[in-house]
């Protein structure tokens, strides 16, 4: 049998192993995807010891993005965006960020045209990283804003293109935007949003990178606006598929996966 797993600290809220499980016994793959939560300290130790143990795959998590970039061999876009959420041991240890290419994909799955588009990124974190580089890499114009605005100016200088700013241009930013993406934690677990009600409008495509609740008030507030939503399960989804794709060879069955996903929020 096959082990995959993800590796986090705290990882046991983790929805990868239902979704990941489900798109192997459906393709009759005889894997099994566990929760691995590693100790801080000694996470070399940990990726070291998975190799050793002959684990097939990683997903990767809060806080190891950056170790695991030091431990593979990461492609272009996970050296750019500076962090590697899926690891593949093969003959070499490979490394990718599917945050990016998850997320492009979920708003290909939407129909949402990014060429030549105008993208609100909120937030400079990890998320808002690979939020920027993937608006960017797919043809649109990238505005970066940040509660710590100079972290905003950070990214964007490392973005062709980009611009940073304040949260207080988020009204004007969105005012002239095609798209915009929360990659903040506002709104996790809360009522909160990052953007003022009154800057929604009907031209625009709102994106979240948090998932619970599914529904948050940013993306209840653009839906009441008339502007389109693309939930956070879509992009933890497509990072899913990106990475069972890698590992297996074989073409991920996206509905299942879907469906599993959706049932554990
Ligand atoms: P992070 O690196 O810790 O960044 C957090 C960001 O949120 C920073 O820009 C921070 O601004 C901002 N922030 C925090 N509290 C705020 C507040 N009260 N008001 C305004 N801004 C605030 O986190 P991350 O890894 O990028 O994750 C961000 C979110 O994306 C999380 O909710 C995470 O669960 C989600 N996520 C989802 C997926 C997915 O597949 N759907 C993947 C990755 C992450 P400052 O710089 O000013 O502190």
């Amino acid at each position: 049998m096959d082990v995959y797993g993800i590796i986090g600290n705290p990882v046991s809220h983790s929805l990868s192993p239902p979704m990941h499980q489900a798109a192997f016994d459906e393709l009759g793959i005889n894997a099994a995807f566990v929760t691995f939560e590693a100790d801080p300290d000694r996470i070399e130790e940990a990726f070291g010891g998975a190799e050793a143990l002959g684990v097939s795959g990683l997903t990767v998590t809060l806080p190891f993005k950056g170790d695991a970039l030091a431990f593979s061999e990461p492609d272009d876009r996970a050296k750019r965006v500076g962090a590697v959420n899926t690891i593949d041991f093969g003959e070499r240890v490979r490394g990718y960020n599917y945050d990016l290419s998850g997320a492009m994909r979920a708003l290909e799955h939407h129909d949402v045209d990014l060429e030549g588009a105008s993208a609100v990124v909120v937030g400079a974190g990890g998320a808002a990283r690979a939020l920027a580089f993937g608006f960017e890499e797919t043809g649109a114009k990238v505005a970066v804003a940040n509660r710590t605005a100079s972290r905003a100016h950070d990214l964007a200088e490392d973005v062709p293109g980009a611009t940073g700013h304040g949260l207080d241009s988020l009204p004007d930013l969105m005012a002239e935007a095609d798209v915009v993406a929360n990659a903040t934690s506002v709104g996790l677990e809360s009522e909160e949003s990052v953007a003022p009600a009154d800057a929604w409008h009907a031209d625009l495509v709102a994106f979240d990178a948090v998932y619970t609740p599914l529904e948050t008030r940013f993306l209840r507030d653009a839906a009441a606006a008339g502007a389109e939503t693309v939930d956070g399960a879509w992009m933890l989804l497509f990072q899913g598929v990106e990475a069972f794709e890698t590992w297996t060879g074989r073409e991920a069955p996206v509905e299942t996966m879907n469906e599993a996903l959706r049932a554990h929020l």
